[in-house]
């Protein structure tokens, strides 16, 4: 139980500067959601790299709860990353450096991720939120060509949720498409379009224009086309840290329909540290051609996981090993369980149809 305190904490905290919205400028302006009682905490760094407690002073008496001692490692530090083009199978594309830099936090907000959707609102996120303090310096992920510079995506729209955001579309792509990335809500834009970049140049800086509860950065991973209905989960397109790997998974209900926002634990073997994820919500969001998972959890560090699910109160478990740099996989399929294993054969109806 000693554990678990700081990582409610961990997760209030980052709640604090999710996303208020994550729909394209495609749809109507609305009401942004109530920010959580936390939003006044410093969005500074809230996981700075120093934050385990001091050591609580000897209880009085031995019965006493003692504080924590330890935080969850989810700490400012990850290991370096892989070299892009990072494709340890045929099926894999880490194309992308991150976006920040790796003296700030540059990972996903956990509680937050691809396919999320947003308290009560409804909006199912269609990028990650990367909580770097506000002023951070935004970098390209890639090389390309910046299309689209401004507030809003495409045009000067003042009700764009996106605040000022960057597109750009990269020199590469996947499958004969083209491949775009999106950086919302900065509070500086450095670039104008149609000016090319460099892997790791500065396009702006963190920010919390548009619709947000808090300094964060919403970057986006658009295939095929710059569109709202076009993003895939960018926690397969990021180069993993060295020596960590990636969860993907497909969860379904018996008769092998996708559960949405259904909720899935993922705990450590050695530390007994716990991810809660929540599959992608039921619009919107994109699975890859290959892996057709509807959750992806990145940046754990290799070695042995149980995969936890309720299933109508019935517990179902697994046990995965997360190599360093792959995606470990694994079906969930209702009250059969799990298929631990490579994904099923794609549907080719379900494959990403060609660019126009
Ligand atoms: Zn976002």
């Amino acid at each position: 139980m000693k554990t678990i305190l700081p990582l409610l904490l961990a997760v209030l905290l980052l709640a604090s500067s999710a996303c208020g919205r994550a729909a394209g400028d495609e749809t109507p302006a609305g009401e942004l959601p109530t920010p959580s009682p936390t939003a006044a905490l410093d969005p500074g760094n809230p996981l700075a790299p120093d934050q385990t407690p001091p050591p609580p002073a000897a209880p009085a008496d031995a019965l006493r709860f003692e504080l924590p001692t330890a935080m969850e490692p989810i700490s400012a530090w990850r290991p370096p990353l892989y070299p892009v083009p990072w494709a340890p199978s045929p099926y894999d594309h880490f194309y992308l450096e991150r976006p920040i830099a790796a003296d700030e936090v540059n990972w996903p907000l956990p509680n937050y991720r691809y396919g999320g959707v947003f308290f009560s609102s409804g909006q199912v996120h269609t990028g990650i939120d990367i909580p770097a303090e506000y002023g951070a310096p935004v970098l390209a992920a890639g090389p390309g060509t910046v299309v689209s510079a401004g507030w809003g995506l495409f045009e000067d729209n003042p009700a764009s949720p996106y605040g000022r955001a960057v597109v750009l579309r990269h020199d590469f792509g996947y499958q004969n498409q083209p491949l775009f990335t999106v950086y919302a809500h900065l509070s500086e834009i450095d670039v104008i379009p149609g000016q090319w970049l460099a892997t790791g140049e500065v396009l702006g800086n963190v920010g919390d224009s548009g619709h947000t509860t808090g300094p964060h950065l919403h970057f986006e991973v658009r295939l095929g086309s710059d569109q709202f209905f076009s993003t895939y989960n960018p926690e397969l397109w990021l180069s993993p840290p060295q020596g960590w790997g990636v969860l993907a998974g497909r969860v379904m209900d018996t008769n092998r329909n996708l559960l949405a926002t259904y909720q899935v634990f993922v705990i450590a073997a050695d530390s007994g540290q716990t991810w809660e994820v929540r599959t992608y919500g039921s619009e919107a969001v994109n699975s890859d051609p290959y892996y057709r998972e509807n959750l992806v959890i990145s940046d754990l560090p290799a070695g042995l996981y149980t995969v936890r699910i309720f299933y109508y109160g019935v517990r179902k478990e697994t046990e995965i090993e997360i190599l360093p740099g792959r995606v470990s996989y694994f079906t969930f399929q209702g009250y059969l369980g799990f298929a631990p294993g490579p994904p099923p054969t794609p549907d080719p109806l379900e494959a990403l149809s060609p660019a126009p």
